[in-house]
């Protein structure tokens, strides 16, 4: 499912992040950057030891909950690795909206400044952190949709979702907000 917005192309697959032909995917990291399972696992896999090596030194403190820091991609085809950090949920009256959207934004920041003209995003906070899949798409959506009408980049930005359930989530979420 696709979306046109002015200049930007807002779209949703189903698939593995690891695998996309983009300057930058985004990881659902911890804020200690220490690796987990899930996404995080699957992009540490893929990419190889020099992504854990690079966040190591380049950010011993690791990574504030709803903000995001770059990487190299190690052997991924991506040019960068941006790691962001989403709450844990905590019952939705914790900030975790906020955050949530935070974190989006961020990785969308960091996106520009480093001139990258695509990016996916896998549904950060939806696995082990909890945070229900309708909620974290229509939040999430919200948060980038805009943003992409604030600033009119990056150029495409997709939603990788990791099975149909989390698919399906995010299709309903993007036509209650831009019906076509
Ligand atoms: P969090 O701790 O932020 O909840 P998880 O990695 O547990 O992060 O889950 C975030 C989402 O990423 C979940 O919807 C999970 O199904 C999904 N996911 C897991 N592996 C991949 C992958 N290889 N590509 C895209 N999404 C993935």
């Amino acid at each position: 499912m696709r979306r046109n917005l002015a200049e930007c192309l807002l779209e949703l697959v189903q698939g593995d992040i690891t695998r996309q032909q983009v300057d930058a995917i985004v990881n659902a990291a911890n804020s200690r950057l220490a690796g987990g399972g899930g996404v995080d696992g699957a992009i540490h896999q893929a990419g190889g030891p020099e992504i854990m090596a690079e966040t190591n030194r380049l950010y011993p403190q690791g990574c504030p909950t709803g903000q995001a820091v770059i990487s190299t991609a190690g052997t991924l085809p991506a040019r960068y690795v941006l790691h962001a950090v989403g709450p844990m949920w905590k019952g939705g009256r914790q900030g975790e909206r906020a955050l949530l959207q935070s974190a989006y934004r961020h990785g969308l920041q960091l996106a520009l400044e480093n001139e990258c003209a695509s990016i996916a995003f896998p549904a950060i906070s939806t696995g082990v952190y909890g945070y229900p899949v309708d909620r974290a798409a229509t939040d999430s959506l919200e948060a980038v949709i805009d943003f992409l009408r604030e600033r009119h980049a990056p150029q495409r930005t997709r939603f990788v979702l990791f099975g149909p359930g989390a698919y399906g989530a995010y299709c309903r979420a993007l036509q209650e907000l831009l019906p076509e």
